[in-house]
């Protein structure tokens, strides 16, 4: 016996949930299946959600010890009370998780608890913890496993002492020292939290740079902010290894002396999660990094089985796979959908954050693209002077002929925030000049994202 769907959604992340979601408004008979009691995947349990509520409230409590004096506030006593802090980001991630729920039940989308394989076309098992299996059939099933922690050669998890940012959501004390390897947006957001709550923190990257990918000036000076607020560096390690002693752990790094430290975090990427979901049952070969591959209706090497998120590749963000699954499912129930992947914005939380949007100089570069560049530094915004951020600024690249905005990249306060702005104008096929003749309110940081589109035009008025 076997339960039939229209849809079969294998893993309730970002990029599941979301698609079963809008394939239940489409009018779609959905199954979601997810083997973790709560919803939401990685994001919301041990990702984006949790490490959003630990960078909060880390702030709050390094502004409370040494950041308001100049303002005329004085704190006397300020004490880090580490479980009630762990607590309120589990309180965080409970509520969302169960809001999925919610929102499963209330599109009629049927929840299936258990480990889902592949076992035919059209045609998935769940097997739940006590080892009972459901049968389920439906023509069109998609695959939204998403990503697991990658780890290196010679290093092994042991969950206390050398672990992955999801341990290191949850020490139960701040370690004396912590280094962290990769820097990565998980190795820079987990850093700082635990710098500010008292850890010495270093930070081990194999390139001789941080945040690879994204546009290599504002990376610089992200680098130097950083490091001015106490996290420590070394640029071109290459870690080959941890020994394990009885209470501290030995990093070795090629061509350098071993670091010693009491914990270490992992953060050297992630990688696709195909294990057991049964591909090799229809046929499905992933690619030699292990990603399904997909055409452009994200639908895999066989009719009816399609794949999005990180589990395909690109950027493995949450809100790409969101995209993915509202297209793919439109593209089953109407033919049409789309993500425009020149316009997906990318964001680390540190404080200023680091945020960023289309080409890079670097790539511009490289594709033999001529662009025109304007810059705003934060320090000479109003609003950046009045709230004390005044580290950063506002770049926006735009094609030297058309004047298309091309990429824009921010360092400084709200820069996640403020991305939005661009990645909406990169959608409309919006001018520098369109930008920059929009009104934007006084006095606000985003009057910076205008001033840099003046810029481009060399008429900036307040630099
Ligand atoms: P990452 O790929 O962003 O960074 C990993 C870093 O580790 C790289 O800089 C790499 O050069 C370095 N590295 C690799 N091997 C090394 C070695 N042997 N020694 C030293 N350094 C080494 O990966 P991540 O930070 O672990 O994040 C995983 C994924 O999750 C990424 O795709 C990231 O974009 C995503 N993520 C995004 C956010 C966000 O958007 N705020 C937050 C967390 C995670």
């Amino acid at each position: 016996m076997s339960t039939e769907h229209d849809l079969i959604i294998i893993g309730a992340g970002p990029g599941g949930y979301v698609a079963a979601i809008r394939a239940a408004q489409l009018g779609l008979n959905v199954a979601c299946i997810e083997k973790e009691p709560a919803l939401g995947g990685t994001c919301l349990r041990v990702g984006c959600i949790p490490s959003k509520a630990l960078l909060e409230s880390s702030e709050l409590f390094e502004q409370a010890k040494n950041g308001m004096g100049n303002r005329g506030i004085r704190i006397s006593k300020v004490e880090l009370d580490l479980p009630s802090m762990l607590g309120q980001k589990d309180q965080t991630v409970s509520a969302l998780t169960k809001g999925i729920e919610g929102l499963l039940k209330k599109n009629k989308v049927t929840r299936y608890l258990g480990h889902g394989r592949i076992t035919a076309a059209g045609a998935v098992s769940v097997t739940n913890r006590e080892n009972k299996t459901t049968e389920l059939t439906g023509k069109n099933i998609i695959i939204a496993t998403g990503s697991v922690v990658a780890t290196l050669p010679g290093i092994e998890f042991d969950g206390e002492r050398v672990v992955s940012s999801t341990e290191a959501l949850s020490f139960s004390s701040v370690p004396g020292k912590l280094v962290v390897i990769g820097g990565g947006a998980i190795g820079l957001e987990l850093g700082t939290v635990w710098r500010r709550l008292g850890s010495k923190v270093t930070v081990l990257e194999y390139l001789n740079r941080i945040l690879p990918g994204m546009d290599d000036e504002l990376a610089k000076q992200s680098l130097k902010v950083l490091k001015s607020q106490g996290l420590e560096f070394q640029l071109g390690a290459r870690v080959t290894g941890v020994t394990l002693n009885r209470k501290t752990c030995d990093v070795h790094i090629e061509g350098h002396e071993n670091l010693r430290c009491d914990r270490v975090l992992v953060a050297v990427g992630r990688r696709p999660n195909t294990a057991e979901l049964g591909l090799e049952s229809v046929g499905i070969e992933t690619d030699k990094r292990g990603f399904i591959p997909i055409d452009d209706t994200y639908q895999s090497s066989v009719s009816g089985i399609y794949a999005i998120g990180d589990v395909v590749g690109g950027a493995m963000l949450a809100h790409k796979a969101e995209e993915e699954g509202i297209a793919c499912v439109e593209k089953i129930v109407t033919g049409y959908g789309h993500v425009n992947y020149d316009a997906i914005p990318a964001i680390v939380y540190t404080s200023p954050e680091i945020a960023s949007v289309g080409a890079t100089e670097e790539q511009l570069k490289e594709s033999g693209i001529e662009y025109k560049k304007g810059s705003f530094p934060f320090a000479a915004n109003g609003r950046a002077r009045a709230i004390g951020h005044t580290e950063g600024m506002v770049k926006i690249l735009a094609d030297k002929k058309t004047d298309r905005i091309l990429g824009a990249h921010i360092l400084g306060p709200h820069a996640g925030d403020l991305i939005a702005e661009v990645a909406v104008a990169i959608e409309f096929c919006a001018s520098s000049e369109d930008l920059a003749r929009c009104t934007h309110a006084h006095p606000t940081l985003a009057e910076a994202v205008k001033e840099a589109a003046m810029a481009v035009d060399q008429r900036a008025i307040h630099f």
